[in-house]
């Protein structure tokens, strides 16, 4: 397990101040969690929400959730109040139904809303227009929600070229929706095998999983 807070401490080394680290932690165990809390991390990504809701009521209340998973509506009600931001928002329905759920429980939801550039049909997400589309129709109707910027991942592949034009798309998303919500800085892309490039390309949060946990068995 040292193995785990000697990556963090690397990893932290080797990011700009400025980005966010996302340890991705998903189907890793609480211990793990624990040796990187100790190493000082505090910011952790999850993707399933029993997963999520079990880990933090095992952690300290400093521990910082964020969800990165497709959320399942019917778990909506149990993710919202442990997870600090939701990373994956993919559709209207869902932002329109955290906003609802949000507003119910008293909290003010942040969140990030999920570009879909990747080759992959897989990966969900809004196009591009859609995204600016469906902010600018709903933002002026959200009473709950907080959108603090926008969330994406390249494709799969090693063609540097083609990882560095996704990157740079999500960042030319988020260039449009700062028109709209100025305040809306984040670009969350970047993960084990790319991250450096996603910095290249304007990543202030990145997230990273098997880099520092090793790999996941699923
Ligand atoms: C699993 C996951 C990551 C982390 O991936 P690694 O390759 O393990 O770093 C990042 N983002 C999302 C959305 C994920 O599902």
């Amino acid at each position: 397990m040292q193995e785990v807070s000697h990556k963090i401490t690397e990893l932290r080394a080797a990011i700009t101040n400025h980005v966010t680290l996302v340890a991705v932690s998903k189907f890793h165990p609480v211990e793990a969690i624990q040796e990187a809390y100790s190493a000082g991390q505090r910011v952790f990504g999850e993707s399933r929400a029993d997963e999520l809701v079990a880990k933090a009521h095992a952690m300290p209340t400093d521990t910082v959730w964020h969800f990165i998973g497709h959320v399942q509506t019917n778990k909506l009600r149990k993710i919202i109040p442990h997870t600090d931001v939701i990373e994956s928002v993919d559709s209207e329905r869902l932002l329109r139904l955290i906003d609802s759920e949000a507003e119910r429980v008293g909290k003010c939801q942040r969140i990030l809303l999920q570009v879909h550039v990747a080759a992959e049909e897989t990966k969900t997400g809004f196009a591009p227009d859609e995204l600016i589309e469906v902010a600018s129709r709903c933002l002026p109707e959200l009473k709950s929600v907080k959108v603090e910027g926008v969330m994406g991942m390249a494709t799969n592949t090693d063609d540097e070229t083609r990882i560095r034009s996704d990157f740079n798309a999500i960042a030319a998303t988020s260039r449009r929706l700062q028109e709209l919500i100025p305040e809306a800085t984040v670009v969350s892309m970047g993960m084990s095998g790319d991250w450096p490039l996603a910095v290249e390309c304007g990543a202030t949060m990145v997230r990273i999983g098997s880099m520092i946990f090793g790999q996941r068995s699923y």
